[in-house]
């Protein structure tokens, strides 16, 4: 009877130590998000920002703390816990492509997670709960495949009107993915106008400023082409595309009926129209202004439904973003940073590359990638008796002298400064070892790597424009609250990973965010 007594009593404590766990972990990831904009609206935002803002941890100071700050390596951090340097994507282009697996049902690039190392929180969650299902979605299959790193569970991105997924993931498409693109949303889009969602008196900003959008229909209203193929695809630069991404999101959490297999189920939603107008029409325009006015309101609609189908006590919500964005330099330098450029490399690594093509013949033995040179055939050029070091300490003074260019690195000089030089230190998070790294440039700030071709405003560097990001965590176990303290998006997954009592299955570059924690937790 004591024994039994004993026993009863155990079963109880265990009981009563363990808080239950919520039955959807909800990551919202939202491409090009500057926290400033939270701010800046503020007054405006009375949907899902602001709830978030308003009964979650919000973090005024969270970065994605390294250099080639762009949509691949951003996602790639934020369930893994891990910096560039180690979960291998340093880069988008060199980040999802794979022709090994093809697009099902449309054509299209091929995408697999074949280039991320290690493992993310999903794993850990499968690993404590076997029965733990995820889906992931995103307009871009970079930001839908990268939060999952490489499991292979329901994973669906956007092509050319419908959403889709590669054969790294399945073989044909379920019905609920079918019977969402039947209905053709986007090709019936076709006409249709962007318009504002507020009196024109609520947004300060000028409409019509000629460098924007390429100088192209730069004023409201903006309207989608009449052609359906051609608005389906030119969709990705209009707010309604995020609706569409949330409404796709919830037809798979009813379809998959996440949430109700016993475990913490995983829903990763990456928005991507925050980018596209950012990269348009600037961080500082109408146009940005309306589309962060209209992600609220989806946002706000698509958490009500979570609330309504689970209860708002069995959700853990984040919010984050993958990078931020510097504005036009045409517009900068009329705030008075003089320095602001475009700077463009393209001659001076072509230059370099057919000097190379006239000694010792071959393409393109330099890759110049968003502050990055590679030479991946270093050895086969060396093997022709090329000083491989000192054509890259050419190409380095060459860089040194553009225009818009602060320094230029040899990423192993980087291994002996000081990481309190935050450049420095965003570029120790970004190179691994083993990855052919030549040199790192960083620009002046204010300036951004562009094209001949290219108008945009842009992203991409270790400056604290690109890299501070939004960051809130919703939910219980959660203390409410303004925290100031600094704290990079790669403390994500240790935190969710603490929240949900799991044990990540190596090493992790960040920190469990116990300031934001209720006790005992
Ligand atoms: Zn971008």
């Amino acid at each position: 009877m004591l024994l039994v007594t004993l026993l009863l009593s155990l079963l109880g404590a265990g009981r009563a130590a363990a808080a239950p766990r919520p039955k959807l972990l909800v990551v919202v990831t939202v491409d090009q998000l500057r926290p400033e904009y939270l701010e800046r609206y503020r007054t405006q935002l009375t949907g899902g920002f602001a709830l978030l803002a308003k009964q979650g941890a919000e973090f005024a100071d969270a970065y994605q703390d390294h250099a080639v700050t762009e949509t691949a390596p951003g996602h790639a951090t934020i369930l893994s816990g891990r910096w560039p340097a180690h979960t291998g994507i340093l880069r988008n282009d060199a980040g999802v492509q794979d022709l090994s697996a093809p697009l099902l049902t449309v054509p299209g690039p091929g995408a697999s997670p074949a280039r991320f190392r290690g493992t993310t929180l999903f794993d850990w969650l499968q690993t404590a709960e076997p029965r733990a299902r995820a889906l992931s979605v995103s307009r871009k299959d970079r930001a839908a495949i990268l939060q999952l790193g490489r499991a292979r569970q329901p994973v669906y991105w956007y092509q050319a009107g419908v959403f889709t997924t590669s054969r790294y993931y399945a073989d044909s498409l379920p019905d609920w993915v079918r019977a969402f693109n039947a209905r053709r949303v986007p090709f019936q889009a076709a006409g249709a106008s962007w318009t504002l969602l507020l009196p024109v008196r609520d947004y300060p900003e000028p409409d019509s400023v000629p460098y924007e959008n390429g100088g192209t229909d730069f004023t409201f209203p903006h309207r989608l082409p009449s052609d359906s193929a051609q608005a389906a695809t030119a969709l990705s630069g209009f707010p309604t595309m995020d609706s569409l991404t949330l409404a796709f999101a919830l037809d798979g959490v009813r379809a998959l009926q996440l949430g109700s297999h016993g475990a913490t189920d995983l829903l990763a939603v990456s928005l991507s129209t925050t980018d596209a107008v950012g990269h348009a029409f600037g961080p500082d325009s109408r146009e940005i202004h309306d589309q962060v006015v209209r992600l609220d309101r989806y946002l706000g609609w698509f958490l009500q439904q979570l609330f309504v189908r689970y209860g708002a006590g069995n959700l853990l919500i984040v919010l984050t973003a993958d990078h931020g964005v510097t504005p036009f330099p045409e517009r900068s330098r009329a705030l008075g940073h003089a320095s602001a450029t475009r700077v463009i490399p393209d001659s001076v690594i072509r230059a370099a590359n057919a000097a190379l093509d006239r000694r010792v013949g071959g393409a393109d033995w330099m890759v110049f990638d968003t502050g990055v040179l590679l030479v991946p055939d270093r050895a086969r050029l060396a093997a022709q008796h090329v000083d491989v070091d000192s054509v890259v300490a050419d190409v380095a003074t060459q860089l040194r002298a553009l225009p818009g260019v602060a320094r230029v690195d040899r990423p192993a000089e980087l291994a002996l400064h000081d990481t309190t030089d935050a450049v420095v230190r965003r570029w120790r998070h970004t190179v691994p070892p083993d990855a052919g790294v030549e040199l790192v440039v960083t620009l002046t700030p204010y300036s951004i790597w562009s094209s001949a071709a290219s108008r945009s405003a842009q992203h991409g560097q270790p400056s604290e424009l690109d890299a501070h990001v939004p960051l809130i965590v919703w939910g219980r176990g959660v203390r409410r609250g303004r925290y100031r303290g600094r704290v990079n998006t790669v403390d994500i997954a240790p935190t969710l990973a603490r929240l949900l009592e799991l044990k990540p299955a190596e090493p992790l570059d960040g920190r469990v965010l116990g300031e934001a924690l209720e006790p005992g937790r």
